[in-house]
């Protein structure tokens, strides 16, 4: 009896052992799965010298935002930018600690690298133009696409079409108060200024929060070197440091090289830069000087859509892409 009990203890331990170690296995092997999937993630990243740099900007302006939004611009959409960048950047750096232990990171290059990849960002600069933005609102709604607006200074006839563009979802930034680069770059206090007096007016008028900006000529323009040097570094500093995100764009439409571009052209632009394996953020105008990007819009929403693309307007967890500052 004493025998048969001590036979049945044994053979419980033994089982239990053995479960626990199958257990271990199953934990290492999730794990492993977790690691190379992080690390196949970065490899890509690092497959594509923008998307590195979109990344490692998007970790510091993380950094930026969690000391806390102080500007008037985005102080509604901080904490979930925050959120949304942090997630952003903890997963960036755990792919830079795990990226020794993947195994097969050479066959993820292919792979999607981002969850907005296959995503196009349409964004029009210099708005609202009495007559191209209607033009082009009309356009998105017909096709349920949503866009994004770098607005600058408005008269208040202008005010139905800021509120049509948040009636449709789509959002909308701040371009500049004053597009004259002698202005808006005279000295390093008139841009935020700008976009702090100009955001405030927005709200007042439709009761919308901006939350992100986009420079004039992009944070890379070398114009205002003439003006004020090194104004762009020390401007970019400030906004990640005031908790605000600029995005510039990584697909140019061309449609402001001169005046009314052929429609054809600036679709084949859009069409030639789109890249599936990451974001798209488009950079177009809606100005009554460029009556051809509204001509364009559609014949791109049609690229778009039957390429697998899915259009979404700029929100707080879109991950910023940064050009290389220059002055
Ligand atoms: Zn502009």
């Amino acid at each position: 009896m004493k025998r048969t009990k001590i036979f049945i203890v044994i053979a419980l331990t033994m089982l239990s052992a053995l479960a626990l170690s199958g257990c271990k296995k199953t934990v290492a092997a999730s794990a492993a799965t977790n690691i190379s999937s992080e690390s196949s993630k970065s490899s890509a990243k690092k497959s594509d010298s923008s998307e590195k740099k979109s990344a490692s900007d998007s970790a510091k302006s993380s950094t930026a935002k969690s000391s806390a939004a102080k500007s008037s611009v985005a102080k509604s959409a901080a904490s979930s930018a925050v959120k949304a960048e942090s997630k952003k950047a903890a997963s960036s750096d755990n792919s830079k600690n795990q990226s020794n232990i993947s195994v097969d990171a050479q066959n993820a290059k292919q792979q999607p690298v981002q969850s907005d990849a296959n995503t196009i960002y349409l964004t029009f600069d210099d708005g609202p133009s009495s007559t191209v933005t209607p033009e082009i609102l009309d356009i998105l709604e017909k096709n349920d696409v949503k866009a994004t607006f770098f607005i600058v200074d408005y008269s208040q006839d202008k005010i139905p079409l800021l509120k049509r563009m948040i009636a449709d979802g789509d959002t909308i930034g701040i371009h500049t108060i004053n597009h004259d680069y002698s202005v808006c770059y005279a000295n390093d206090t008139a841009y935020l200024d700008g976009v702090n007096s100009l955001s405030s007016k927005l709200e007042k008028d439709t009761g919308y929060k901006a939350f992100c900006i986009r420079f004039p000529g992009g944070s890379s323009n070398t114009v205002s070197k003439k003006y004020n040097p090194g104004v762009m570094a020390r401007l970019v500093a400030k906004v990640n440091k005031e908790g605000l995100t600029y995005y510039d764009w990584n697909v140019s439409s061309g449609d402001a090289a001169k005046k009314n571009v052929a429609k054809e052209s600036i679709t084949g632009n859009v069409k030639t830069k789109l890249n599936k394996n990451h974001e798209n953020i488009v950079l177009m105008h809606d100005t009554d000087a460029k009556k051809t990007t509204a001509a364009a819009l559609q014949s791109i929403i049609d690229y778009g859509k039957s390429n697998g693309y899915t259009f979404s307007p700029i929100s707080p967890s879109t991950a910023p892409i940064h050009h290389k500052v220059n002055n």
